[in-house]
């Protein structure tokens, strides 16, 4: 049996992962569930899963949780800092990291500190502190699961071989929704448009940075972290049916690749339950009807925050910090119909053009660097009102 926290617990990661628990109850409990705003749901789950606490970060929402909570032994916990009590909490084994953006990083770190394992959704998590993360998790003796899908799909792949035989990993994207659109178009699409992922059903922030391409740099930068590659090793490559999830070409140019149907729930199941696989009850890949599978190359012209990645793993240090502050105010403001994908790109740019990178921080100056980077964005957004 192994107990959970799942921060973040209502959003799309959040509610999947208990699925999984909902399904194998003899092998996973749901110890620690958390909410941003949304305490329906943290209750709904509390009084179906209960958990010994659940924490809503909305503070405003405490007393509406407390009350309906009442009747149950569930400890109700409100405000950021109890995100960290919660991926604490004693007897947790693995905590699931299924909160969106830089807010992840804190609760993060202490459950590291905690010893707990780290089932890793939050990719923002390694992108702005991947150099400090990796290092402070060797040092408490932590695993890193990735949860996800590309990163899962390498990690399967790298079971039994030697990291240093790894040539080039072949991380695939789907291309969004916005895979054909040309520059012209691109100028002009709105929120509700790059919402609509052909493939996956994701929270609003991630599906918006995967129309931006901007989700595969993220996922670039994860990469080199989570498998110890250079970012010249981790190759793009568009691929829109979403089967092939991503691939490990080795010294000898073997290539292995993992391959399922597009559901989020195995690669979060398989981090909860490595190294053992257990059943899941989706759909199966069938090679008689997969027909034809598609690999491209990105485009970078169209889709320049693929790039912008790019350079920040390349420049190192708060760089990539500052590309994901600037990327989260300018991702809302594009969500909010205030500015355009192509102002959205130029936030990012601008930002990173503006800020000098710091190329040995501390984890402080992550933090006071996201803080820089975002009052950046909010003004280069205000300028151009
Ligand atoms: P969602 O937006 O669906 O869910 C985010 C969760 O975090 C919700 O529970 C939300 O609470 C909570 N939350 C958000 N902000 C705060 C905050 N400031 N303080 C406390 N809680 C907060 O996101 P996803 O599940 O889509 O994504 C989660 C992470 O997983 C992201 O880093 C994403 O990149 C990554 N990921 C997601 C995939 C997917 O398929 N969705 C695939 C691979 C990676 P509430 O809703 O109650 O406000």
């Amino acid at each position: 049996m192994k107990n959970l926290a799942v921060i973040g617990s209502t959003g799309s990661i959040g509610t999947q992962t208990l699925d999984i628990v909902r399904r194998h109850p003899d092998r996973f409990r749901a110890v620690a569930l958390t909410a941003g705003h949304n305490a329906d749901r943290l209750v709904e789950q509390a009084l179906e899963f209960r958990p010994e606490v659940v924490v809503i970060a909305d503070e405003t929402r405490r007393e509406y949780v407390k009350t309906a909570l009442s009747h149950t032994p569930t400890k109700v916990l409100s405000g950021n800092d109890a995100l960290c009590e919660a991926a604490t909490w004693d007897g947790i084994d693995t905590v699931v990291t299924a909160l969106v953006g830089f807010a992840g990083l804190p609760s993060t770190i202490a459950a590291i500190e905690a010893g707990r394992t780290i089932a890793l959704a939050n990719k923002e998590t390694l992108v702005v502190a991947g150099s400090l993360i990796m290092p402070l998790a060797k040092q408490y003796g932590v695993d890193i699961l990735p949860i996800d899908s590309e990163h899962s799909a390498i990690f399967q792949c790298l079971q039994g071989e030697e990291p240093a035989t790894i040539e080039k990993i072949l991380l695939t994207a789907s291309g969004g929704p916005f895979r054909r659109y040309s520059r012209e178009d691109l100028a002009h699409v709105s929120a509700a448009e790059a919402l609509r992922h052909p493939n996956w059903t994701m929270g609003e922030k991630i599906t918006i940075d995967s129309a931006t391409m901007m989700n595969k740099g993220f996922e670039m930068i994860e990469a080199c972290h989570l498998f110890g590659v250079r970012p010249e090793q981790v190759e793009v490559v568009v691929h829109p049916e979403s089967v092939v999830h991503s691939a490990v070409q080795f010294v000898d140019g073997s290539v292995k690749a993992q391959l399922a149907v597009p559901d989020m729930r195995l690669p979060i199941q398989h981090a909860l339950c490595y190294p053992e696989r257990l059943t899941l009850e989706a759909g199966r890949i069938d090679l008689f009807t997969l027909r034809a599978l598609h690999f491209e190359r990105p485009d970078t012209e169209r889709f320049p925050c693929l790039a912008y990645a790019y350079t920040a793993a390349a420049t190192g240090g708060t760089m990539p910090c500052v590309m994901n502050a600037a990327n989260e105010v300018a991702n809302l403001a594009f969500r909010d119909g205030v500015i355009s994908y192509t102002q959205l790109c130029d936030t990012i740019l601008h930002c990173m053009e503006y800020i000098p990178s710091n190329p040995s921080p501390t984890l402080k100056d992550c933090f006071d660097t996201d803080h820089e980077a975002r009052s950046k964005a909010i003004a280069y957004i205000n300028k151009q009102q």
